[in-house]
């Protein structure tokens, strides 16, 4: 019975997907005028708007995650993990890579799913414009374990002044690009530099820390 209902994948649960898989779930998946399938390569939806105050220190990601499973089973569509890695349009169909676990042993072998109406949301990630050394040298700030990169890399610098003997330790961080995430980087951790120094760790003081915005 299921097979026969007109089949809507959508692949990538973020601002789009979500909200998309959300309003047909409601609208179509309910009334089982349709099955809407959300296929993502995560099993929690983060909100990327506030990731660089997850950079900072100043927000904890798993307390504002949302669970695409309990999204799918609160708003009547099915969620699918998986990373969408082959497109056949003939057949329509889409193929999603294996899970494997952290030891690289394979929990899900490698999956196919019908569609009839596909919607691709996958968004996008900074552009580096192949600038030399940015890859191995720059944080980037596209996801939460990014995000959580540059938290741990500003705490570890804040660490190693506490413990060195060095006096009057300075903190240089130079952030490319002056749109709405680089500025509001910015602002948060002049913030977190107050804050860090007000909870002890005041081997840096915030007025050695020297934040720098480039922008073209
Ligand atoms: C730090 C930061 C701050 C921002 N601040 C603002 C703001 O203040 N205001 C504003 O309007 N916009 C802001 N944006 C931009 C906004 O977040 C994006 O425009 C928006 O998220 C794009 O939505 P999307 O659905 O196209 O893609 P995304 O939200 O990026 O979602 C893409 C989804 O696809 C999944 N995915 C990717 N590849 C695969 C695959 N192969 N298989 C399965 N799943 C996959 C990902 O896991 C992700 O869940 C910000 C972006 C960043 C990075």
């Amino acid at each position: 019975m299921t097979d026969q209902l007109h089949k809507i994948v959508i692949v990538g649960g973020g601002a789009g997907g979500l909200g998309l898989a959300t309003r047909l779930g409601k609208k179509l998946g309910k009334k089982k005028k349709a099955r809407i399938t959300l296929v993502d390569v995560r099993k929690t939806h983060f909100w990327k708007p506030l990731l660089h105050e997850v950079a900072a220190g100043s927000l904890n990601a798993f307390e504002d995650e949302l669970s695409y499973l309990a999204q799918a089973k609160w708003n009547h569509f099915h969620f699918l993990p998986g990373r969408m890695c082959g497109l056949d349009r003939d057949n329509k169909t889409i193929t999603l890579a294996p899970i494997n676990d952290d030891n690289g042993e394979e929990v899900v072998p490698e999956r196919s799913l019908e569609y009839d109406d596909l919607v691709i949301c996958l968004g996008s990630t900074a552009n580096d414009f192949n600038t030399p050394g940015a890859v191995d040298h720059c944080l980037f700030l596209d996801n939460r374990e990014e995000a959580e990169r540059v938290h741990t890399t500003l705490l570890n610098h804040y660490l190693h002044a506490q413990a060195s003997r060095e006096k009057s330790p300075e903190l240089n961080i130079a952030i490319i690009g002056a749109g709405a995430t680089g500025v509001e980087l910015a602002a948060e951790l002049h913030h977190a530099a107050i804050e860090l120094a007000r909870y002890g760790l005041d081997a840096i003081q915030p007025n050695k820390v020297k934040i720098t915005v480039i922008e073209g």
